[in-house]
């Protein structure tokens, strides 16, 4: 069996139970070394063989995998955050899928819920946005034209950016040209969780200088939008004279 898990953010104790068990049962860890803190292989047990998979390819990825099964061995896939956010497992599990072989997936937290509680803040936050969108700036990888940053800017919802730290001039004269003011607030998080974390709270328009400032490149998400200002209406939810289906409205 093979174990797709989300490894977290960083921080050892923020990977799930089930994830936990998972690595402390594996006999093979086949880790994105590049972004997954290695504390988290104390958690296996000592006769585990663990590979780092950044310098790997797919197919020596999933000749790990293929080995680890037919030998019989459970073998844990542990990528970064949650795996469903640029993790790449698609296209492993469609070739374990070919091969026969079976595999689960345990979800982690991904490292935009980090960023947020870092920044003590709250996507949805009423009257401000109810749109959490998650994208990542064109580099060398491609993104579809329809879901250009310009395009995407046009909503002014709550935006998470991964993989786009090294482009931050870019980004943020995409982000203002396509509708945010350039006074909209933004924040940089570097490292959510990890002992090195930073963050830089700024807007658009001074974000690129003051990361610049910080020398922060990579490993790092930018969150955009006015959710991490300090204006916004209560909740529905909490509020008395509101009626739902847990709670009547006092009059
Ligand atoms: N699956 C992961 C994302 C992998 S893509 C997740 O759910 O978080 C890698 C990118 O994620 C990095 O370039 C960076 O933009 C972001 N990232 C991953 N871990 C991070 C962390 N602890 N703090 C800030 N950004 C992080």
């Amino acid at each position: 069996m093979i174990h797709f898990v989300g490894a977290g953010p960083g921080a050892p104790d923020l990977i799930t139970l089930r994830g936990a068990k998972l690595i402390e049962k594996a006999g093979v860890i086949v880790y994105a070394g590049s972004l997954v803190n290695p504390e988290l292989l104390k958690y296996a047990n000592p006769g585990c063989r663990s590979y780092d998979s950044s310098s790997m390819t797919l197919e020596e990825v999933i000749d790990k995998l293929r080995e680890a099964h037919s030998s019989g061995i459970e073998a844990v896939r542990l990528h970064t955050g949650d795996p469903s956010i640029y993790g790449a497992i698609r296209e492993q599990i469609d070739i374990l899928k070919k091969l026969g072989i079976p595999y689960d997936i345990t979800p982690g937290v991904s490292s935009f819920c980090a960023a947020a509680a870092v920044a003590e803040a709250e996507y949805t936050l009423p009257s401000v946005s109810q749109t959490v969108i998650i994208s990542r700036m064109e580099g060398r990888t491609p993104v579809p034209e329809k879901e250009k940053i310009r395009l995407l800017a046009s909503h002014q919802a709550s935006m998470v950016l991964f993989l786009s730290s090294g482009m931050l001039e870019n980004l943020c004269s995409e982000l203002i040209e396509g509708g945010y003011p350039p006074e909209t607030k933004a924040a940089l998080v570097y490292k959510a969780s990890w002992p090195e974390q930073k963050i830089i709270s700024t807007d658009l328009s001074g974000l690129a200088k003051s990361a610049d400032k910080a020398g922060i490149k990579n490993t790092a998400l930018v969150l955009v939008g006015n959710f991490l200002g300090d204006e916004y209406d209560l909740s529905k939810l909490y509020d008395k004279h509101f009626s739902h289906g847990f709670r009547k409205a006092v009059k």
